[in-house]
C-alpha cells in the first residue's frame, strides 16, 4: 500500500516535470534561435517568423555593417543559432569581420547569405570593377528574393510550422510588392532631368536602376575612404553641373563630409535617408518597409522643387 503510494506520487512528480518542461519551451526556451547581421535583415526575418523564433540583430541601429567589431555577446549568440542571415555581396563579407566570426564559431553549415538568388550589380570606379555592389535590399524586388530564400531556410529547420511562415511569408510579399509600385508611381512625380540622387556613400546603384535614377555619391562603398580631396571635386562638379536641388546623408555614415559638399555647393542636405540601418524602434523608418517608404517620400520631395 505505502509502496504504491509512494510510486504514484513519483509519478505525479514525473508528470507536473513533464509539463513545466512544455511550458517552459512555450516561452521560449525551444525556440529557433536565429541570428540576422543587421537590422534590416533582421526585420525581414521577423516579418516571416513572427513569434514562433527569437532574432537578435548584431550590428546596432545607426551603425555600418560593412566594418564591425563583434562583441563577446555577439559571438554568444552566433555561438547558439540554429540559423544565422547575412547580406553577403560584400557587405559583410567586404573586410572580413562576419567570415572571423564565423570561423571562431564553426558556424558556417547554418549560415545563409540572403542575397544568394539577386544579380549582383558592380562597382563602378576604376579598378574596383570585379567588386560587387551590395545594397542589393534597396530595390524591393531584390528584398523579396531575400524574403523568399529566408523562409525556405526557416522552414527547413522549423517544418512543424510550415503553414504558419508560408502564410507570413505570403502577407509580407504582398505588402512589398504594394509598396514597389508605390515607389513607381510615386517617381514620376520628379522630371527625368532631375533624377540624380547624390548620397555619401554610393548606395544606390539597385535603386537606381530600379527606379530610374542616377546616383551620384563622394565615396562608392563605405569599405573606400571618406571625403578625399579628389571624390569632393568630382561629386561637386556633378552637383553644379547638374545643378542638382538636394543632397541625401544617410543615418549610418559619418555626417561631416556631405556637410562640407553642402557648404561648398550651396545645396541643402534635403533629408536623412536609411541605406544600410532601419532607424531606432519608434521612430520613423524602423521597418524595412518604412525606411523605403521615408527614403521615396523624402527624394520626390527634395528632386521635385
Ligand atoms: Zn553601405
Amino acid at each position: 500500500m505505502k509502496k504504491s503510494k509512494l510510486l504514484s506520487m513519483a509519478m505525479f512528480i514525473l508528470l507536473l516535470a513533464g509539463c513545466s518542461s512544455v511550458g517552459e519551451g512555450e516561452a521560449g526556451e525551444d525556440k529557433l534561435k536565429i541570428v540576422a547581421t543587421y537590422s534590416i535583415i533582421a526585420d525581414m526575418t521577423e516579418n516571416i517568423v513572427g513569434d514562433k523564433a527569437e532574432v537578435y540583430s548584431m550590428v546596432p541601429i545607426g551603425t555600418d555593417p560593412h566594418m564591425y567589431d563583434p562583441l563577446p555577446a555577439d559571438t554568444s549568440r552566433v555561438s547558439g543559432a540554429d540559423l544565422i542571415f547575412y547580406n553577403g555581396l560584400n557587405l559583410e563579407t567586404g573586410k572580413g569581420w562576419f567570415q572571423d566570426l564565423l570561423k571562431v564559431t564553426n558556424k558556417n553549415e547554418v549560415a545563409f547569405a540572403v542575397s544568394e538568388e539577386v544579380t549582383p550589380m558592380y562597382l563602378t570606379e576604376k579598378g574596383k570593377e570585379t567588386q560587387v555592389d551590395p545594397h542589393a535590399w534597396l530595390d524591393i524586388q531584390n528584398s523579396i528574393k531575400y524574403v523568399d530564400l529566408i523562409t525556405e531556410r526557416v522552414i527547413e529547420q522549423d517544418p512543424d510550422n510550415k503553414e504558419y511562415y508560408l502564410n507570413n511569408q505570403s502577407e509580407y510579399i504582398k505588402e512589398l510588392n504594394e509598396l514597389d509600385q508605390y515607389a513607381k508611381d510615386a517617381v514620376t512625380a520628379i522630371p527625368q532631368e532631375k533624377r540624380i540622387l547624390v548620397t555619401s556613400e554610393g548606395a544606390f546603384k539597385y535603386f537606381s536602376k530600379a527606379y530610374g535614377f542616377e546616383s551620384a555619391f563622394i565615396w562608392e562603398i563605405n569599405t573606400d575612404s571618406q571625403g578625399t580631396p579628389e571624390q569632393m571635386k568630382k561629386i561637386i562638379n556633378i552637383i553644379n553641373e547638374n545643378q542638382v536641388p538636394a543632397l541625401f546623408l544617410e543615418t549610418s555614415v559619418n555626417p561631416k563630409t556631405m556637410e562640407t559638399i553642402s557648404n561648398e555647393t550651396g545645396v541643402p542636405i534635403h533629408s536623412k535617408i536609411f541605406t544600410d540601418s532601419l532607424a531606432k524602434k519608434g521612430e520613423d523608418g524602423d521597418t524595412y518597409i518604412k525606411m523605403i517608404k521615408w527614403n521615396i517620400d523624402k527624394v520626390v520631395e527634395g528632386l521635385s522643387q
